[in-house]
């Protein structure tokens, strides 16, 4: 076990973080590269500090296992991948000001462009240093987000490839529903895509990477693998959804862990928490787990349960900022300090990034992100 990031001294570890098991992460990634074709390139995304898991560390698990290439969200998180010596290329997805641009050529990124202003912008700039970006112009086939609209892309493809300054590097859009069963808007961006590469290689130019596919539309939707997918959530061991296809073997590589910080007894009609919003209904043991809604675990009331000595034990009450109780009357032996998962397996049982999301009503990608810098990240080898 290596030291957790963020910790600054030699202080105890807290007792609440989330371990992060490099070589399950290593699994995980030789799994997609045998799924995929041997020709298809794999851009590993590490927004948002790799989902939570530490962008540097996936970020290298990811390239030391067939990944060619990284994308990002903003310039900082581009920053921190040059400064830990990753060489590879990024991908800086979204949009730019201006005023970025000059950092974009220092650290050598590539640049996602979707309008005609900043491709003549960032061409301006390249040309005055006698230097030259990289840009994968995104086209919005109706994820109405960032890019240019696919009945009009050719004028910034154009923008792109013929004047000095830039190079097309690559195009690529995003879908906005590639992880539930109905494919039919999934299939209608995909022909959209299509048609604007087409265009654009019958009006002489070369497309360079066509890439299109984030995790569901990797697993799903072979046919719009095209050069290149983008994927940042299954490299994690979590599928995008419920209902995506299955590769054997990939398994969740992050586990939230705690410990009990007091057992107590409870009478009957004591209430336990915040807004009176559990009573004992009988005398029960309860124990208090030092982690809460402050950390990114989510704010629950009486739902949800966590793992301690392989049993399940109900959240009762709603949790705080710093604790969460739970119910641990039929757990024999429960005593401080023994650890509980909050996130992943214990025994034989599982508390899935899905289940946290179910009981906070969002999404798995959100339970993931939402996790503090508080809560110390350990890794194991
Ligand atoms: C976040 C993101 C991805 C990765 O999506 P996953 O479902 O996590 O694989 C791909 N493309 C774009 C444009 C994104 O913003």
């Amino acid at each position: 076990m290596s030291d957790p990031t963020g910790q600054r001294s030699n202080r105890p570890l807290r007792p609440a973080w989330l371990e992060v098991d490099l070589s399950q992460m290593a699994k995980n990634f030789q799994l997609i590269r045998a799924d995929a074709s041997s020709s298809l390139a794999i851009g590993s995304v590490v927004k948002d500090a790799g989902y939570g898991h530490g962008a540097v560390e996936v970020a290298r698990v990811a390239l030391a296992h067939g990944v060619y290439c990284l994308l990002v969200s903003n310039l900082d998180e581009a920053a921190e991948l040059r400064d830990a010596g990753l060489k590879a290329p990024i991908l800086l997805m979204g949009e730019r000001m201006e005023s970025e641009l000059p950092t974009c050529l220092e650290l050598g990124l590539t640049l996602a462009v979707g309008h005609v202003q900043i491709a003549e912008a960032a061409r301006r700039l390249a040309v005055s240093l006698g230097q030259q970006l990289k840009v994968h112009v995104k086209i919005d086939t109706g994820m109405g987000r960032y890019g240019a609209h696919w009945d009009v892309a050719l004028e910034l493809v154009n923008t792109v490839a013929v004047l000095p300054g830039l190079r097309l590097d690559g195009m690529f859009s995003h879908f906005s529903m590639s992880d539930e069963l109905d494919k039919s808007f999934a299939r209608e961006q995909i022909r959209r895509f299509l048609c604007v590469c087409d265009t654009v290689q019958q009006a002489g130019l070369t497309v360079g990477c066509r890439h299109l596919c984030n995790s569901g539309g990797f697993l799903d939707l072979p046919e719009a693998h095209l050069d290149m997918v983008r994927i940042g959530l299954l490299p994690l061991g979590v599928y995008p959804s419920q209902v995506c296809r299955r590769i054997d073997g990939i398994e969740p590589v992050g586990t939230l862990k705690t410990r009990l910080a007091v057992v107590r007894d409870v009478r009957r009609g004591d209430n336990v928490g915040y807004g009176l919003r559990y009573q004992a209904p009988v005398d029960m043991r309860v124990g208090v787990l030092p982690i809460g809604y402050g950390d990114g675990y989510p704010r629950v009331r009486n739902e949800g349960f966590v793992l301690l000595n392989s049993r399940r034990a109900p959240i009762i009450g709603a949790n705080a900022m710093d604790s969460t109780m739970i119910d641990v009357t039929g757990i024999s032996g429960a005593t401080a300090w023994d650890e509980v998962v909050l996130m992943g397996r214990q025994g034989g049982d599982k508390i899935t990034a899905h289940d946290l999301a179910d009981w906070k009503g969002t999404v798995s990608y959100e339970v993931l992100t939402a996790l503090r810098s508080r809560v110390p990240r350990v890794y194991h080898q």
